[in-house]
């Protein structure tokens, strides 16, 4: 096969990891598995897949392989063994955790985590006897603490939804090397192009492929990459028979799309931000801007030593709180007021009424999600016209 050779670089992997042409008829591109089971030779055959004993698919569920070669594509870009696809980044995060984590353990998790996963932890996971701990995981101290005989996991995002707080992730598994506790990063934000948290001593990584994977905002998904073993106690516990969160094959083959244009689309994304995030630390209206390009941006040096660049993903306050905020946002033209993010269109959403109004009031200030916030994800459009739409609606909102 093409890429059985390991000095292959990033772009080259994401077109053509795994996948030999000439083994599939001359198909240049990826034939769809669009089939929900699988024929047996002989029953003893089937028996066999069912024991384990017999590589071979018997249902889609639990594998295909469609979502197999994008399993296998994702592994090699984040260095891992292997890789999980799920039907959403939720599908992907709940499969992880309902997998490894049971009634008695506790789980340290980041200040700040995406909303719906925060309402997981808390609603979800917690109701069913897991702890949840919120900790500072740059304060070594407070994380030492917080750890227990009964720490199974610590979970965490870098840069952080909504707020972009850093976390040093070698550090985190330093931490706690030796102890029975698995270090989880959501690297929805980076992607393996920018940051890969395996090599920087992670035990999983786990991604909503909704966003910048896909990167064309038309799919839902979600992928898990790790050791063989882990990857695969979720895919036949988590997967095949907690969520059932199953990635449509049709919706793997969107993803390998987007994937082939991942690192020329980060470029873009990260050139496209750092202008826009520029121009906003300029603006006297600015009251606060969260950027990892920024040298104002207090864990700059972080972000160097740790991101390839610094992402596509701003979030800024203006002077005035939330009304100037909600008036900035209403004013925008090119910018389309929606959550999600990592799409070819430039996106901008106020935490506080969407994506985190599963915290209340109170736990949003805890957790360092002020009311004004406002996020955006700088899209691919030409910079001069994003310019002109961030300079339009400070003005409007004067
Ligand atoms: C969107 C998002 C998720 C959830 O992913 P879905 O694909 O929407 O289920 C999880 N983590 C982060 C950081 C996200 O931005």
């Amino acid at each position: 096969m093409r890429d059985s050779r390991h000095d292959n670089g990033f772009s080259t992997r994401a077109i053509h990891h795994g996948y030999d042409p000439l083994a599939h008829g001359g198909a240049l591109v990826p034939p769809i598995y669009q089939t929900a089971t699988y024929a047996f030779p002989t029953v003893e055959y089937g028996a066999a897949c069912f024991a384990g004993e017999q590589a071979g698919h018997f249902y889609s569920r639990i594998s295909n392989p469609t979502l197999n070669l994008l399993e296998a594509r994702m592994a090699s870009l984040e260095g891992g063994e292997a890789g999980l696809a799920l039907a959403s980044g939720m599908g992907a995060i709940t499969s992880t955790l309902w997998t490894l984590l049971r009634p008695g353990d506790e789980l340290i998790v980041g200040q700040t985590v995406y909303g719906c996963t925060f309402a997981f932890m808390h609603h979800g996971i917690g109701a069913f006897g897991v702890t949840i701990r919120h900790v500072d995981l740059n304060d070594a101290d407070a994380l030492r603490a917080a750890l227990s005989d009964k720490t199974r996991m610590i979970y965490f995002e870098t840069p952080a939804n909504p707020t972009m707080r850093l976390i040093d992730i070698a550090a985190v598994a330093e931490a706690v090397r030796g102890r029975d506790v698995l270090v989880v990063v959501d690297n929805t934000y980076c992607t393996p192009y920018l940051q890969r948290p395996l090599e920087l001593g992670a035990d999983l990584v786990v991604h909503s492929a909704t966003k910048y994977l896909s990167g064309h905002g038309d799919i839902t998904a979600g992928l898990v990459v790790g050791r063989q073993a882990l990857v695969d106690r979720i895919r036949l516990q988590g997967l095949k028979d907690m969520t059932g969160a199953v990635l449509s094959p049709q919706d793997a083959m969107l993803l390998m799309r987007g994937i082939k244009t991942l690192a020329l689309r980060m470029d873009r994304h990260c050139a496209n931000a750092q202008q826009v995030a520029d121009y906003l630390s300029r603006q006297p209206q600015v009251e606060l801007i969260h950027y990892p390009g920024l040298p104002s941006f207090a864990q700059h040096d972080l972000a160097k030593r740790q991101m390839r660049l610094p992402g596509g993903m701003i979030a800024f306050e203006l002077k005035g709180g939330l009304g100037a905020g909600r008036r900035f946002m209403n004013a925008l033209g090119l910018f389309a007021r929606a959550v999600s993010l990592g799409d070819a269109e430039s996106l901008a959403q106020h935490p506080a009424s969407m994506t985190h109004s599963s915290y209340t009031p109170e736990e949003r200030a805890q957790h360092g999600i002020s009311e004004g916030l406002v996020r955006l994800s700088v899209g691919l459009e030409d910079i001069e016209d994003l310019l002109a739409d961030v300079q339009q609606a400070l003005r409007a909102c004067a």
